[in-house]
């Protein structure tokens, strides 16, 4: 959705925040009818600035947005929902900024496809890290439905090479291909990396349930580690390549 021609509200929350000038910020927000934007918040830094003090990363604010000619001006700020958690725990912090990075590097700005869903499961993925005892499981579940949203959904239900139905038993996983693959295609080749199947099953699991039901769960550290190298593989595969198209494209230009 283009965004309106002067002044506009918004629900924001922050993904990034660097410092310009003496008083101001330069914020990287995402936004549910807008996707990712940057804006300036004016004499953000002043402690005496009341209409847009409260401009802390991973806070989800409502927000008064005028047009400017180059980048949008936060008039004001209200916040909505602090998220305390994230910037007193050192630990849930670093999850919270991983997921940022991540919803940050699968979006464009000013892209309004999805941007409705990742703001919702980002939202609810920064309460969740303030309140899990298990936050690692929710930063995979934010994974596993972000790259859903973004277009690289796993497939995880049949043999991404040879289309067989995925049996009960350790399978292995290709990061090229996006998805699971059965053991004789997997040693015919394809580049393919083991996979132990309760990690398979909890991947599908968190893939097709709400939230509810997989905080319900009590993750072994095995499955978690082997979950987390599954995931971050092919979460890496996938921004190189996208960086590489980006890199691409500028060279052609
Ligand atoms: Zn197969």
């Amino acid at each position: 959705m283009p965004r309106p021609e002067r002044s506009y509200r918004t629900p924001a929350i922050i993904l990034k925040r660097f410092d310009l000038g003496e008083a101001d910020r330069l914020l990287t927000l995402f936004t549910p009818l807008y996707g990712k934007l940057e804006a300036i918040a004016k004499g953000a830094r002043k402690l005496t600035s009341h209409k847009t003090g409260h401009v802390e990363l991973f806070t989800r604010a409502e927000m008064l947005l005028h047009r400017g000619r180059e980048l949008d001006i936060v008039a004001q700020s209200e916040m909505t929902a602090p998220y305390l958690a994230l910037r007193e725990d050192l630990v849930r912090g670093a999850y919270a900024n991983y997921c940022a990075e991540l919803l940050d590097r699968f979006t464009s700005s000013n892209e309004a496809d999805g941007a409705s869903r990742l703001f919702t499961l980002f939202d609810e993925t920064l309460a969740r890290l303030c309140d899990d005892a298990d936050p690692r499981l929710a930063v995979r579940y934010f994974e596993i439905h972000l790259l859903d949203i973004v277009g690289y959904r796993p497939e995880l239900s049949r043999c991404v090479i040879g289309g067989e139905t995925i049996q009960a038993e350790d399978q292995y996983f290709s990061y090229v291909e996006g998805g699971a693959v059965c053991p004789k295609d997997a040693v015919r080749g394809s580049a393919a990396t083991p996979i132990a199947m309760p990690t398979l099953k909890l991947m599908r699991h968190m893939q097709r349930s709400p939230y509810g039901q997989v905080r319900a769960l009590t993750v072994p550290p095995d499955v978690h580690d082997e979950l987390e190298r599954i995931q971050q593989g092919y979460i890496t595969h996938l921004l190189e390549r996208r960086l590489q198209s980006v890199d691409f494209i500028r060279r052609v230009r």
